[in-house]
């Protein structure tokens, strides 16, 4: 079984180019962190909560990447999991987050136009929110009522 830091030394594939990502260190306050960065497209790579540490903002980045949804709208797939991603709009920024690690895919310049959003003030957008938690429910509910059609 590969430890936890092992799973975080692995060299990951850029979703779009498929070539090997670069680690960079990138010092914040607090401990540093390792970022993948795609050496062809610019691209960078962050696992979850790397992006609340990146942008100090607690608000955006949970807007970004909690209550996702369960449909997935992107056509790239996670680069740490292999899983489905979903595209997460914040004002121009359209992101791409994984459904299920909750890791984060920023186009090359996107980083920068997430901590001008973040400095504006980012109020996010409460109503695409609610529809995002509804599937979320509904899809628990289709699940239970499967799952009852089955148990006899
Ligand atoms: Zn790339
Ligand atoms: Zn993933």
């Amino acid at each position: 079984m590969p430890t936890k830091k092992e799973a975080a030394d692995k060299t990951l594939d850029c979703p779009k180019c498929w070539v090997a990502m670069e680690k960079e260190e990138v010092e914040i306050l607090g401990p540093n962190i390792v970022i993948d960065i795609c050496p062809d497209c610019g691209g960078i790579w962050l696992d979850n909560k790397e992006l609340n540490k990146l942008l100090k903002d607690r608000k955006l980045s949970n807007y970004l990447t909690k209550h996702i949804g369960t449909q997935s709208k992107s056509q790239l797939v996670c680069p740490r999991c292999g899983w489905l991603m979903d595209i997460e709009p914040a004002e121009e920024v359209e992101v791409d987050v994984c459904l299920k690690c909750g890791g984060v895919w920023l186009d090359y310049g996107e980083l920068e136009k997430l901590r001008e959003i973040s400095k504006a003030g980012f109020e996010g957008d409460e109503l695409a929110k609610d529809v995002e938690r509804w599937e979320e429910g509904s899809k628990k509910g289709r699940q239970s009522a499967l799952s009852r059609l089955f148990r006899r």
